[in-house]
């Protein structure tokens, strides 16, 4: 499933491609939507957001379509209205004069009105966002430091949308190691240093995946890689998808094991108390 980063940078090419612009065109393929397709023609789309795993793209007019693209969603562009190529379901079209919006695949689509978009099921649940340009790290820190939260395990917590929302299994797997963090541990376990380490590494590591497309480690050891040859997949992170090659901080063997039947990776040496 894609994460924060991912989806940020889908709304961003959405929005590139027809925020703001008329729409000459919508299709909904459920039944329950079909009544908008008219209702929409016309408006503008006054902004297309991230929440969380989930898009919300506003029309104005008091109408938003909320989708959650699950495993297998995916919204594609074109250019001149002619329908993508691919083998997946159509749900949602809209078409503007110069670009079109395809959603393929996805199950869950609604139309919301603006009051109701904060008590959507799924919305109200999310913590702050990761990705998120406002997103504070005292915010971050203090969601570690909480009551709710210190007492359940990192490996389960990263993943939990209403603890920070945006992170997903490559964040959770890095912002553990850079924090230098046993994903064994509960916040409760960690000492301050780690605690603040974890909330910044949150935010830096999130932000930095959204600017870059996807990679998680610093420009000079990026740079430092590519100049020895090493793949996309071993640049691009410090420990994830990296099981049995150098740790790129202290040289011994990057280590896997499952937690809820996702892979988390890390070091033994950086994550101290691993055994
Ligand atoms: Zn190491």
């Amino acid at each position: 499933m894609p994460e924060g980063p991912e989806i940020w940078r889908a709304a961003d090419k959405l929005s590139d491609a027809i925020a703001g612009k008329e729409i000459e065109e919508v299709f909904f393929a459920f039944d329950e939507l079909k009544p908008f397709e008219q209702q929409l023609t016309g408006l503008k789309i006054d902004s297309i957001t991230p929440r969380g795993k989930a898009i919300v793209t506003a029309f104005g007019n008091n109408l938003n379509l909320y989708s959650h693209n699950q495993l297998y969603g995916k919204w594609m562009i074109s250019k001149n209205g002619s329908e993508p190529d691919t083998n997946r379901s159509l749900r949602v079209a809209i078409h503007t004069s110069d670009s079109s919006a395809f959603l393929y695949s996805a199950s869950e689509i609604e139309i919301l009105k603006d009051d109701e978009v904060e008590q959507h099921s799924y919305i109200k649940k999310l913590g702050p966002d990761v990705v998120h340009p406002e997103t504070t790290y005292e915010e971050v820190l203090k969601r570690y430091q909480s009551s709710t939260f210190k007492n359940r395990k990192l490996s389960t917590l990263l993943l939990d949308q209403g603890f920070l929302s945006g992170l997903g299994n490559y964040l959770r797997s890095e912002i553990l190691f850079c924090s230098g963090v046993d994903p064994e541990f509960r916040p409760k376990d960690c000492s301050e240093e780690q605690i603040e380490a974890l909330a910044e590494n949150s935010l830096e590591l999130s932000q930095r995946s959204y600017k870059t497309g996807g990679l998680t480690t610093p420009d000079d050891l990026v740079k430092a890689l590519k100049e020895e040859g090493a793949s996309r997949k071993q640049y691009r992170h410090y420990t994830y998808g990296r099981a049995g090659k150098p740790c790129y901080k202290c040289g011994k063997e990057i280590m896997v094991m499952e937690t809820g039947g996702r892979k988390i990776y890390y070091c033994k040496t950086e994550q101290k108390s691993m055994n």
